[in-house]
């Protein structure tokens, strides 16, 4: 089908649609669906701001949180004298682009008062997102995949216990195929559900 012809045809799609009752705030609420996931980490208070973190998270707009691993609990990564992290993966299904998705975890991490005053250092709350559907990004601000994605334990693992046949998009392999890349071993344990 060419593209003028894929065009008339969704314009004809959306107005038939728009001749449905109730069907025009479907349209204008519908949103291409994207899947992000998104690694958090804390050792301040880790349970609580943890749980504060998983509720923001439910309440950020056009995005419904869907998947959390296990909660793991991991030696710090960089700076050794601090206390144990804990580590999980959840997903978000999300109508918001990448960069906004960025937006909105650094927003929760300003919530949620993390001090970026000691690079590594200990911290309230820490979210890096992993993936976001199969894209390749690399700005200034945002690189996704994430690229210590393979090389930490606390990251690849948990994204292991919610979603191992996901493809890495940059290796083209499923990330169960790809644990012997892991450089850096944290994870002391997996914690019993709290
Ligand atoms: P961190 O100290 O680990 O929280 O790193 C935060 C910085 O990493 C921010 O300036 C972000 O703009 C940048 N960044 C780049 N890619 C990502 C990503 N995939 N997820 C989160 N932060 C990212």
């Amino acid at each position: 089908m060419t593209k003028a012809r894929r065009q008339q045809n969704t314009a004809g799609q959306e107005a038939a649609a728009l001749r449905q009752p109730g069907s025009a705030s479907r349209l204008q609420g519908e949103q291409r669906q994207a899947r992000a996931y998104i690694g958090i980490g804390s050792n301040i208070q880790p349970q609580e701001h943890i749980r504060q973190c998983l509720a923001l998270l439910a309440k950020l707009p056009h995005s419904q949180p869907s998947g959390e691993s296990p909660w793991y609990l991991t030696r710090p990564w960089g700076i050794e004298q601090q206390p144990n992290f804990i580590n999980l993966v959840v997903g978000l299904n999300t109508g918001l682009s990448a960069p906004a998705l960025l937006c909105a975890t650094q927003a929760i991490e300003q919530r949620l008062q993390r001090v970026r005053d000691i690079k590594n250092g200990p911290r309230t709350i820490d979210l890096d997102i992993l993936l976001f559907d199969d894209a390749v990004i690399e700005t200034p601000n945002l690189i996704i995949p994430h690229p210590a994605l393979l090389q930490r334990d606390f990251m690849l693992l948990p994204l292991l216990d919610i979603a191992p046949k996901q493809l890495h998009p940059l290796e083209g392999r499923r990330l169960c195929d790809l644990s012997d890349r892991i450089q850096y071993h944290q994870i002391i344990e997996q914690l019993p559900q709290p």
